[in-house]
């Protein structure tokens, strides 16, 4: 054992009972730091001291999951930032095709023409013109009333589970659980899934597996149509971020580098800075993943102005604050507490602290939570494999 490796197990047993980002820390860092030098890349991060290893963007506080929750559509850990790219503003970019003109026209006369807008952010937003998940082969819908989404985010589903089953012919279908309802808003249990860009995908098992409800779904899981489903979602799609159980991140980072997948690129996606694939608690059971949606993000945010042209579309949503009541957030936005109910589907006028509602508006909204301008970062891209490591990755026939 070299002096590299002495001091990486030092440092690997003072972590060993930390958590998932630590051990995948320690993972990389073996896989990066004993390599000999000149086989080094130079984009290779730099060796980690102990105090560097836990990512201050990843929830540290739960090593045991005492009170963790399997059931499948609980999540945790998914609000959105509200801060922009500082001094960014790139005007109109993915929604170019249509004038300012044009919009605030078709918005009154042709509301559908202009494609799916995402309003607000994934814990506080709605959905116009919603598309819903439709059937297919390489998945299954859940529950098809709570599949609706922004087109960018249902397209990405669909090429991204029919990639995995064309690599994997006989693969089950992927499981896709809720996404948004198709007004968007607040969804039961969730905090976020409002904006039609959060879709929770269950995890491929092994075929022999059977139906299970284990806590621990590692020992079921299929890591090779897993790590397919991730690879797919963040080299190919528009993914903001990817949240699930730090156990089941280490699980995959493993396994992607055991199968030659590139030390460096598995970092930047697993570690971090601003780590691509997070831990949330409660994730144990799926990913829970959030798209960009460039043009109905866009949309939604030049039509905030031109909602109250039409009543159907004129609303906001308001996240409830520690002794609101319905009165008080009708008289506030010139709203009343019938439509307030009647929009969120209420039957009591009960008021739970963070749920969002949706708040019919009377006139022109003055105070909804406008987004910042939406840029969507380069993919993070592995480098080019050698045709060796390609070979290499499994598939299925
Ligand atoms: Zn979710």
């Amino acid at each position: 054992m070299g002096e590299c490796d002495r001091a990486l197990l030092r440092l690997a047993t003072v972590a060993s009972d930390m958590l998932f980002t630590v051990k995948v820390s320690c993972l990389s860092v073996l896989a990066l730091t004993c390599l000999p030098l000149s086989s080094r890349a130079a984009d290779v991060p730099p060796p980690v001291t102990a105090t560097e290893l836990v990512p201050p963007t990843i929830d540290v506080d739960d090593a045991d999951d005492a009170d963790d929750d399997d059931d499948e559509t609980i999540d945790s850990g998914e609000g959105e930032s509200r801060d922009a790219t500082p001094g960014l503003d790139p005007g109109v970019v993915y929604s170019s095709d249509v004038t300012d003109n044009e919009l605030a026209k078709r918005f009154v006369t042709d509301l559908a023409s202009l494609g799916s807008m995402s309003i607000g952010f994934a814990d506080e937003g709605r959905l116009i013109n919603a598309m819903q998940m439709p059937a297919g082969t390489a998945w299954t819908v859940v529950m098809p009333s709570h599949a609706w989404g922004t087109r960018e985010t249902i397209d990405a589903l669909m090429s991204s589970a029919k990639a995995v089953q064309a690599r994997f012919p006989g693969a089950a279908p992927l499981r896709i659980n809720h996404i948004s309802q198709k007004d968007g808003g607040y969804v039961r249990p969730h905090k976020s899934h409002q904006s039609g860009r959060d879709a929770d995908l269950g995890f491929y098992y092994d075929a022999e597996a059977g139906p299970t409800n284990i806590r621990d779904r590692r020992p079921v899981m299929d890591a090779a149509l897993n790590w397919a489903l991730l690879r797919e979602l963040v080299t190919r799609a528009d993914v903001q971020v990817v949240l699930v159980d730090r156990r089941i991140g280490t699980f995959l980072h493993d396994y992607a580098l055991s199968i030659g997948e590139d030390p460096a690129w598995l970092y930047s996606l697993f570690v971090g800075p601003k780590p691509l694939i997070q831990h949330a608690r409660r994730h144990r059971d799926h990913f829970h993943v959030r798209f960009f949606a460039p043009r109905s993000q866009e949309l939604g945010r030049r039509v905030q102005p031109l909602l109250a042209k039409r009543p159907d579309t004129n609303m906001m949503i308001y996240r409830v604050r520690s002794g609101d009541t319905l009165g008080h957030i009708a008289s506030r936005y010139n709203s009343s507490v019938e439509a307030i109910k009647r929009a969120n589907r209420m039957k009591t006028s009960f008021l739970s602290i963070a749920r969002s509602l949706v708040v019919p508006l009377r006139g022109p909204c003055t105070r909804c939570p406008l987004p910042p301008p939406v840029v969507v970062p380069a993919k993070r891209l592995p480098p080019e494999q050698s045709a060796e490591v390609l070979a290499a990755q499994p598939t299925r026939s």
